[in-house]
């Protein structure tokens, strides 16, 4: 296991001028042997630091990393055998392709021929074969993340740390390289510390999430708890949630501030002040004149805006002072126009309450 223990970090304003201050909270995060660990945050919340952090290219103000058995807080970076990939690929322009995914082996000591033979292999590996004796600049973006990702397992690393490496790529080749990464990490089983902002990256490729923002680890879990339980509206927002309605828990009820949603609450949910979270997808169109059946919550409102998305409808209903996002197959939206009093329905089961 990957262990990083109240890892923290403080930038003074003065060491680059202008910057405001920031500080990375003391982290505290076990990333398990061979899983697929994602920090997910916006940009400037300190994902890249800690990645700094845990590589040994920073030194941290306290805290300890550790893998298995071995502390390696005071580890020199290169001989803390982790594994980078960035953003820009950083190959060495005047070396081959081969050369430049054989050059951490170079510097272990091992033998020419060896080299080469493990270098090909990995090229192979990530659809590579014949591209070897190439320069990097005849290769493109994503040829050379391909490369950088080849050099980067060549060596077995302890751990790969990953920064954002698909974000200067297109759509399509990003859709390709998460493809090529998800297959390869499980064919490597190796333990994967992954950077990005990309939350449909992060859904995709990780066992595990971490959210950060503002220098601070909000919430560990996997993509599916993440999305159906945020611990706070914040996480909630950043998991892309749209809505998020402010009200109070009193009694085993819910009522929002406006009025228009109240419900029997069970009593996972603490008395208090509460935002109720409902997933797009989770809110369904009543059929006309039937009852809301028992253990659901059910509001009417009037659909403001359908849009097509792939494959469903992306419908807005005002329900008084709220906007409801939803989310319609086509069959249902068969009854459903712009214009029209519909009445919803939300199983309770789908409800989320955050402090
Ligand atoms: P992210 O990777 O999530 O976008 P970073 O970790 O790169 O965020 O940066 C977090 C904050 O720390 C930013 O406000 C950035 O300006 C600041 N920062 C990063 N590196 C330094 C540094 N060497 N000196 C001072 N401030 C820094
Ligand atoms: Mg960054």
């Amino acid at each position: 296991d990957l262990r990083i223990i109240n890892i923290k970090k403080q930038f003074k304003q003065t060491e680059r001028r202008g910057d405001p201050a920031f500080s990375l909270q003391p982290i505290q995060l076990t990333i398990r042997e061979g899983e697929f660990f994602s920090l997910l945050g916006p940009s400037g919340c300190g994902k890249t630091t800690l990645l700094k952090l845990v590589a040994g290219l920073l030194q941290a103000d306290s805290g300890e990393i550790w893998v298995g058995d071995t502390n390696l807080t005071k580890v020199p970076s290169e001989s803390r055998k982790f594994a980078m990939v960035f953003q820009q690929s950083l190959l060495f322009p005047h070396m081959s392709v081969e050369d430049n995914v054989a050059f951490g082996l170079k510097m272990q000591k091992v033998g020419k021929k060896q080299r080469l033979d493990k270098a090909r292999a990995m090229l192979e590996r990530v659809g590579l074969a014949g591209y070897g004796s190439r320069l990097p600049d005849e290769l493109s973006g994503g040829q050379q993340q391909r490369v950088a990702l080849a050099r980067a397992l060549v060596a077995n690393p302890r751990v790969l740390l990953m920064d954002e490496p698909f974000s200067a790529l297109d759509p399509i080749l990003r859709e390709e390289m998460r493809e090529l990464l998800g297959r390869i990490q499980k064919e490597f089983r190796v333990t994967v510390l992954f950077v990005t902002h990309d939350r449909e990256e992060a859904f995709y490729l990780s066992d595990r999430i971490g959210i950060m923002n503002e220098g601070e680890l909000l919430q560990v879990g996997n993509a599916r708890d993440l999305y159906e339980r945020p611990a706070s509206t914040t996480a909630a927002t950043f998991l892309g949630l749209k809505n998020i309605i402010e009200g109070t828990v009193s009694d085993g009820r819910f009522s929002s501030i406006g009025g228009n949603f109240e419900f029997a609450v069970n009593d996972r949910f603490q008395a208090g002040q509460g935002f109720l979270v409902l997933r797009p997808e989770a809110v369904e169109l009543m059929p006309n004149a039937s009852l809301p059946p028992k253990g659901s919550l059910h509001v009417s409102g009037v659909i403001q805006q359908l849009r097509f998305k792939h494959g469903f409808y992306l419908c807005k209903v005002q329900v008084g002072d709220e906007q409801l996002e939803c989310v319609f197959s086509s069959r249902q939206r068969e009854n459903a126009t712009a214009g029209q009093k519909v009445d919803l329905m939300v199983d309770l089961k789908d409800v989320w309450i955050v402090e």
